[in-house]
This record gives C-alpha cells, sequence and structure tokens, in this order.
C-alpha cells in the first residue's frame, strides 16, 4: 500500500468535530466524541459507529 498523508487528517484517520470539546473534554468522554473517522480514509477496520 502506498497511502499518502490524508490532507483531511494529518495520516490520523481521524478528523476533529468539535475542537472545544476536543481540546476540553467533558466528563465521562471516552475521547472519540470529538472526532469522526475521516471519510477520506479512515473508513476502514473501524467500529461500525451509525451516530
Ligand atoms: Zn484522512
Amino acid at each position: 500500500m502506498s497511502r499518502q498523508t490524508c490532507e483531511r487528517c494529518q495520516g490520523n484517520g481521524e478528523v476533529v468535530t468539535d475542537w472545544d470539546r476536543y481540546l476540553t473534554p467533558q466528563e465521562g468522554d471516552a475521547g472519540d466524541e470529538a472526532v469522526a473517522t475521516c471519510p477520506d480514509c479512515g473508513d476502514v477496520d473501524e467500529d461500525e459507529d451509525h451516530l
């Protein structure tokens, strides 16, 4: 596989959807509430998360 670094997520496979919550997680947050799977590259081998 020759995957280029994704511009959308910088290769993380996730994109931040809520910076406030990402930087300051609310009590009880597991850490993924403020991020979403990158639609460009991160749509594989992730748990199926239908929000
Ligand atoms: Zn990506």
